[in-house]
């Protein structure tokens, strides 16, 4: 139980009078495991927040920002930078797809997000198209929660408390539909749905559409892998319709698929690429995007040399000791050819958490390389509620995952053994068959 007073902090995301009248307080982790306050052990079965892939505690990490803060701490990265940026940055584009290799650094997936957005803007601009100003996005998408990415987000909670937001976004269909319960992978039906951008196009005018953002993998809505032939289809209308696509992938980068991005995975390179979180195995905070050269050099060779080409940065862009974590993190990606062996977990991975499918509480799973999501029956009509004491219940049997309305969403380390597995499985069979209301 806490000893500490918990009035002043007002939680992100949380219930809060809730989580304060009982209090599930992380107090120190170490590999795959936290420990609470009270010295309970939990299996991490969610890699934190989907940003810790090489577990709790690395040494590696963790020195490297410990030597960084006392050789530079901190250095402005407006008219200025440090050398370690430019090695990430060129380190970085060793990873992503081809041609996508100018790196905008950022604090979060948020910041990242409506970076990809302003840079969308600004390459119309530069190149003549000003009036491309309009956006498609998707409903259940999750593009964080700057102003920018709540407007594409297609999660009416997250949208409703705060008005109209930002106009000219338009959103496709999901592609969670029903014959396609329980699919393992991408699944067979849906490639269709890529139309509604077309339809889109259609009412509003393709020509003033600036960009198109999707998440590969719809992640914090419970995991919804595109339908085959779906983002080949999103592909050929954007190029068809001269709008940039932006992959969010904020989740599914750095490995989550079994490759190094989604993009890798599913063999569709989009113009943008928005990624955060396990860039430096969540032990600092970062963002970056990255940009196709060509839309870089179109915003960059313009205008006067005295003046920024984008009016955009932020403070915290490229913190020396977020790079140095960086850096760190994908010598060990490197070393330990961790996608690979993400991508040799996710069978066995995959295996335990569809054979979940039996249990009258579970209405649906899906599930891609090391990411599943799991939809518990909802409880007396109210989404959210069987998520919300599901997740409580599960950590109280040790073990933590993230839960969204009725979702449950697993993302183990890529350091998991298959005992991890075994045991993550093991604690949501036993907590899902005491399910009451199914
Ligand atoms: N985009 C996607 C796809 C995400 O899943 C998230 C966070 O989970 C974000 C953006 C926002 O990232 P952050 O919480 O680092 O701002």
């Amino acid at each position: 139980m806490a000893r500490v007073p918990l009035e002043h902090l007002w939680l992100p995301f949380t219930p809060n009078r809730d989580f304060k009248a009982e209090p599930r307080l992380l107090a120190r982790a170490e590999g795959v495991h936290y420990w609470t306050d009270d010295g309970r052990r939990v299996l991490d079965g969610c890699s934190g927040l989907f940003c810790v892939p090489l577990g709790h505690g690395r040494r590696e990490v963790a020195d490297a920002v410990a030597r960084q803060l006392v050789e530079l701490d901190y250095a402005p990265s407006f008219t200025r930078a440090h050398p370690k940026a430019f090695e990430l940055a060129a380190r970085v584009a060793g990873f992503t797809p081809a041609g996508l290799d100018r790196i905008f650094f950022a604090g979060s997936g948020s910041e990242a997000v409506d970076t990809a957005m302003k840079i969308a803007l600004a390459y119309h601009r530069a190149r003549g198209e000003g009036q491309r100003t309009l956006f498609v996005s998707r409903e259940r998408a999750y593009h964080g929660v700057n102003l920018g990415g709540v407007a594409l987000s297609g999660i009416a909670a997250n949208r409703e408390a705060f008005g109209p937001g930002l106009p000219g976004v338009y959103h496709m269909r999901h592609t969670a539909l029903p014959e396609n319960r329980f699919a393992r992978g991408q699944p067979e039906k849906g490639a269709e749905l890529a139309d509604d951008l077309a339809r889109i196009c259609a009412a509003v005018g393709g020509g003033n559409v600036a960009a198109v953002f999707v998440e590969p993998i719809a992640g914090s809505t419970g995991c919804l892998p595109p339908p085959r032939g779906y983002l080949e289809r999103l592909r050929e209308l954007c190029d068809a319709h001269g709008i940039l696509l932006v992959f969010d992938e904020v989740i599914t980068g750095w490995g989550r698929t079994g490759h190094a991005f989604a993009a890798d995975a599913f063999g569709v390179k989009p113009d943008l690429l928005a990624m955060a979180k396990a860039i430096t195995n969540g032990m600092q905070p970062m963002g970056a995007v990255a940009v196709k050269r060509e839309v870089h050099d179109a915003v960059v060779e313009r205008g006067p040399r005295h003046a920024p080409e984008l009016f955009h940065g932020y403070t915290y862009g490229a913190h020396p000791a977020a790079c140095a974590a960086a850096l760190a993190t994908l010598d060990v990606y490197a070393r330990e050819d961790s996608f690979a062996r993400a991508r040799e977990l996710s069978v066995a991975f995959q295996d335990r958490v569809f054979g979940l499918a039996d249990l009258p509480a579970v209405a649906d799973v899906r599930g891609y390389g090391l990411l599943a999501g799991i939809d518990v029956r909802p409880k007396d009509g109210r989404p959210g509620l069987a998520g919300h004491l599901v997740q409580k219940r599960l950590f109280d049997a040790g073990l933590h995952l993230k839960a969204t309305g009725d979702a449950l969403l697993l993302a183990p380390a890529f350091v998991a053994e298959r005992a991890h597995l075994d045991e993550a499985v093991g604690v949501l069979r036993e907590v899902l068959a005491a399910v009451e209301w199914a």
